[in-house]
């Protein structure tokens, strides 16, 4: 065993490694993809034996292929974020109603803010939903804990478990004690055991639904009463009602033993105050009870006294649990990320139980009804519960703090400099001119062609919803010119099904597919098209000229979208085939091959008419209002940022007066793998 720093996402991986995990299989999302790198990274390193990974085409691909596996008696991993999960929703569904073999564990990372998805989804509704456990870890190492667990309570009851962390539990670092090398546990000689059970035709539907509902009554018991499971619903008593040290001393890394449950003084009132928490709100619902504790004694004042709860297991919910914590109490204050689902639950726990207790939370506007919560805001919403108000400064934040926020630049999301997207976007802008038209976008980086000065993108959906709403606008609005934009890993995610039904049902638009040689957006991971697997494998890249043929487009233009000329022409002769025609945009992300030499403005030539920024907004460029030259006299002048700028010329060839000397791209724009 070793220590080691390392980020929660990471230490995820470590854990289903320990567990004997012998199949990973994901699709990249943030927050979730660094698990399935660190998989592929320790396994390379040759600490991981007998692991598969990959990076799959899709969730559903990953998490059909993960099944496959379990049938056979594999402990499998399949990962995800939220979003994801939607994609993989079909298998689930049934996967559950199926059942699994060996340990299934679905590690699906939620997002709250959004910080990078496109919904505040909430995969512990989905749990309930798809009627599959899920544990909710409130600290890394809670997730490391639940992760090993996992496995085990799959296979107790042949059940998918989901382990759903929020990005601050992925991205936290702290140190874990790690096994240096890792095994996969080998599948059971019988393997694969054909029977009936696998198929799922209605009668088994029938007969798996009843052996849901039993299982899941038996789960919610174990999540009570399991040692191991049991040690993720942390319950402990506070304030008057027990020593004020105990409280402030309260397990913040929520995987406090099960023997922490209950710390009530015998002599102390019981509590009337309840406070309910899940997932990282549980972490700064301690750190508040902490916190105020600690105020409350330098004050030489009691806290009321509470009953504190971490519910780690929210589905099926601990009805148990929930009984012992609610009894006596007259308020519970509810925190928690998404949606309301503890709430709910404790609604639902009142009505069922004809208890007498108020819940307050999201619904009754007591906590943030969207966005992440944090410390500074728990601190004060629990005080304000608890009635102390006067321990807090009404200020939530420090003038230090406050200070430190105003040095902070505010940066709306942009495309790289040296993106070869923003020559695609442009070229496009500039074959339409004012030609009306749709610009359909989708998720990836190619998103941010929304924004100014660009504005080449006037939806955007979900994965591999821009080639199909195009076909939806061109039916509504057959006098526009409709263009969809859709990314190399999104193309082979979700996009062919769209260009399937844009052949067949002949819907004209303009397919653009911005080619960057990997999934950039997530991390620059590889798919199909790139030719390398996870593993590192050497592929045939799958060409995506050769399926859209195969699909039926036959009218397929190439471009560098670097070389303006050369884009705006294919974009023109696409544009204006009636029909499904389609743009491949090849160029590399700047992420994967090396900066080139940078371009830079000649200050005798530069006439300050700022045409390099308005028209394709590069970062890399910059405007000094004090800069003076022959021909800008006292209108300033452009400037390149060296340390920004990759020598990609795409301004260069806008500037209408040839100020700006060209850089040098990289010679060759081999990919680096
Ligand atoms: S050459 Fe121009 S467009 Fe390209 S990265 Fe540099 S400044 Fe930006
Ligand atoms: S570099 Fe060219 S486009 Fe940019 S401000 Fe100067 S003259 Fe205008």
């Amino acid at each position: 065993m070793t220590k080691q720093l390392l980020m929660g996402n990471q230490a995820f991986a470590h854990a289903a490694l320990e567990a004997g995990v012998r199949v990973v299989a994901g699709y990249p999302g943030t927050p979730s993809s660094e698990l399935v790198e660190t998989v592929a990274q320790l396994h390379a390193s040759g600490s991981a034996e007998g692991v598969h990974v990959e990076w799959s085409t899709n969730e559903k691909a990953a998490l059909e292929l993960a099944a496959g596996a379990a049938y056979c008696g594999a402990r499998v991993l399949f990962t995800c974020k939220q979003v994801g999960l939607n994609v993989a929703s079909d298998a689930l569904m049934s996967l559950n109603y199926v059942g699994v073999k060996g340990g299934t564990v679905l590690f699906v990372a939620d997002d709250p803010g959004p910080i990078s998805s496109q919904t505040e989804q909430d995969t512990r509704r989905f749990a309930s939903f798809a009627k599959v456990p899920v544990l909710d870890p409130a600290t890394p190492e809670q997730g490391f804990a639940m992760m090993q667990a996992a496995f085990d309570l799959s296979e107790r009851y042949h059940t998918p478990v989901i382990v759903r962390p929020t990005t601050r539990i992925c991205h936290a670092s702290t140190f874990f004690e790690v096994a240096d090398t890792a095994q996969a546990r080998k599948v059971p000689d019988e393997g694969f055991v054909p029977d009936p059970k696998w198929i799922i035709f209605p009668r088994r539907a029938y007969v798996g639904h009843g052996e849901i509902i039993q299982r899941l009554g038996e789960i919610s018991r174990d999540f009570a009463s399991d040692s191991v499971l049991a040690q993720f619903n942390v319950m402990f008593e506070g304030g008057a009602a027990a020593d004020t040290d105990v409280a402030a001393d309260a397990p913040a890394d929520a995987a406090a033993p099960a023997d922490a449950a209950t710390h009530a003084d015998a002599a102390a009132p019981a509590p009337q105050l309840g406070i309910v928490a899940g997932g990282i709100s549980a972490a700064y619902a301690q750190d508040a009870i902490a916190e105020l504790a600690r105020r409350a004694k330098a004050a030489n004042m009691d806290l009321p006294a509470f009953r504190f709860w971490q519910v780690g297991t929210p589905y099926p919910f601990p009805e148990e649990l929930a009984t012992e914590f609610a009894t006596g109490l007259k308020r519970i204050l509810v925190f928690e990320e998404l949606d309301s689902v503890l709430e709910d639950e404790m609604l639902r726990h009142a009505g069922k139980t004809h208890a007498s207790y108020e819940v307050l939370g999201k619904y009754t506007h007591d906590t943030r009804d969207s966005g992440e919560n944090d410390l500074d805001d728990t601190i004060l919403r629990l005080a304000h519960y608890l009635g102390v108000d006067a321990l807090v400064d009404c200020q939530c934040m420090s003038k230090d703090q406050e200070d430190l926020m105003s040095l902070v630049p505010v940066r709306p999301p942009v495309l790289c400099a040296g993106c070869p997207h923003r020559g695609s976007f442009y070229a496009i802008k500039r074959a339409l001119g004012k030609t009306p038209a749709v610009l359909c976008g989708d998720i990836g980086c190619y998103t941010l062609g929304n924004a100014a000065p660009l504005e080449a993108i006037d939806t955007c959906l979900c994965m591999g919803a821009g080639i199909t709403m195009a076909q939806g606008f061109a039916v509504a609005e057959p006098d526009k010119k409709q263009v969809a934009f859709v990314g190399d890993s999104t193309f082979f995610a979700s996009g062919l099904p769209g260009v399937a039904n844009a052949v067949y049902n002949g819907h004209d638009i303009t397919i653009c597919v911005l080619d960057n040689s990997t999934t950039a957006m997530t991390g620059s991971q590889p798919h199909p098209g790139t030719g390398v697997t996870l593993m590192g494998s050497k592929r045939e890249p799958i060409s995506i000229e050769a399926v859209l043929r195969a699909l039926g487009v036959t009218c397929i233009h190439h471009a560098d979208p670097l070389d303006i000329d050369e884009s705006v022409a294919a974009a023109q002769k696409a544009i204006e085939f009636a029909g499904p025609a389609a743009i491949i945009f090849k160029s590399p992300c700047i992420q994967i091959i090396k900066p080139g030499v940078p371009a830079d403005i000649d200050t005798e030539t530069c006439t300050g008419c700022k045409k390099c920024i308005t028209e394709i907004g590069c970062p890399g460029i910059g405007f000094d209002a004090s800069a003076r030259g022959a021909k800008s006299k006292d209108r300033g002048q452009a400037f390149v940022d060296p340390t920004l700028c990759n020598g990609c010329n795409l301004c260069t060839q806008v500037c209408p007066f040839d100020a700006i000397v060209p850089g040098m791209p990289l010679e060759s724009k081999e990919v680096a793998r």
